[in-house]
């Protein structure tokens, strides 16, 4: 059944992800190869572990691949692409805060935009472990590949490298060195990150539980909530006394704004509404125009 898994994993009284409408699923399949191209996103997701969910439109959902370390723009740098349960189109523009259970964590909006198979027949793709296609999002872009290393297209569970596939970049004009992980790390959608998405929504979610314990992934977190909790205190009335870090009490905007980042942070936090900062991309809505160049100095791909 379609997006059985999805909805067999979550608790939708307890999550606020989309639980995923089959009518919609339906329209949307109908709607096939639009002229406009196919949905895609990727989502970073703080959990028990950072990743990155790659999520291209197919059929009316999402098949989504996580990817542990992120797209890379160097076709040598190949990328681990676990594949997991199909996902509603809803989620394309899901970013939020999963308090608990599956997933739980903070999901923030990447990127987003169109797919372009560079295959006649994607079942057939997807079924041999080849798919080829063009991304055009706000930073991913050019062509691709998604390979599989083990196992079978759409076996359930299988364990092992059942599900594994590499994500890895075609050589084009957009293919670069940069890390884009690094070198664009916010949200396309608000703009904002980790902590600005967790204090825009429940940022004492997690004072005991947190999703990530120990390790990168634990310390990330525990440095999110903290500066979540700042921002938080920085835009009214006073923290509550039980507020999650304990940073949070003494905390003051003027405390936040000891660097360059944290001054912008701070006046963005006064204005009420986060805005980018210097090293995130900007929203081009409805310009095909990049934002993001894997080089400057290269033209967009004319063959
Ligand atoms: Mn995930």
């Amino acid at each position: 059944m379609v997006l059985e898994k999805y909805k067999q994993k979550r608790n939708f009284h307890a999550t606020p992800e989309p639980a995923g409408d089959l009518e919609v699923a339906a329209a949307r399949a109908k709607k096939g190869k639009a002229a406009e191209g196919l949905f895609f996103c990727v989502q970073k997701h703080l959990a028990s572990h950072l990743h990155y969910d790659f999520r291209l439109e197919y059929k009316g959902v999402l098949l989504s691949w996580a990817v542990p370390k992120g797209p890379s723009l160097d076709p040598k740098t190949k990328r681990l692409a676990m594949h997991v349960e199909d996902h509603p189109i809803e989620y394309g523009t899901f970013e939020g805060v999963i308090p608990e259970g599956y997933g739980a964590g903070i999901v923030m909006l990447w990127d987003q935009g169109t797919w372009t198979p560079e295959v006649e027949d994607v079942d057939a793709a997807l079924k041999k472990g080849d798919l080829k296609f063009t991304l055009d999002g706000f930073k991913l872009k050019g062509s691709w590949v998604l390979v599989r290393t083990g196992g079978r297209w759409g076996s359930s569970s299988g364990g092992g490298d059942a599900r594994s596939w590499l994500l890895i970049k075609h050589r084009d004009d957009w293919a670069g060195d940069v890390d884009i992980t690094e070198f664009a790390p916010l949200s396309v959608k608000s703009q904002g990150n980790f902590e600005d998405i967790l204090a825009a929504d429940r940022p004492d979610v997690w004072k005991s539980n947190r999703p990530a314990k120990g390790g990168e992934a634990g310390a990330m977190l525990a440095t999110i909530i903290e500066r979540a909790a700042r921002l938080k205190a920085g835009k009214g009335p006073a923290a509550p006394a039980d507020s999650p870090a304990t940073t949070a009490k003494t905390a003051t905007p003027k405390a936040a704004a000891t660097t360059r980042a944290g001054k912008a942070k701070a006046a963005s936090v006064k204005a009420g509404r986060a805005k980018p900062a210097a090293r995130n991309v900007k929203r081009p809505a409805t310009t095909k125009k990049p934002s993001v160049r894997a080089s400057a100095t290269r033209s967009r791909k004319s063959s």
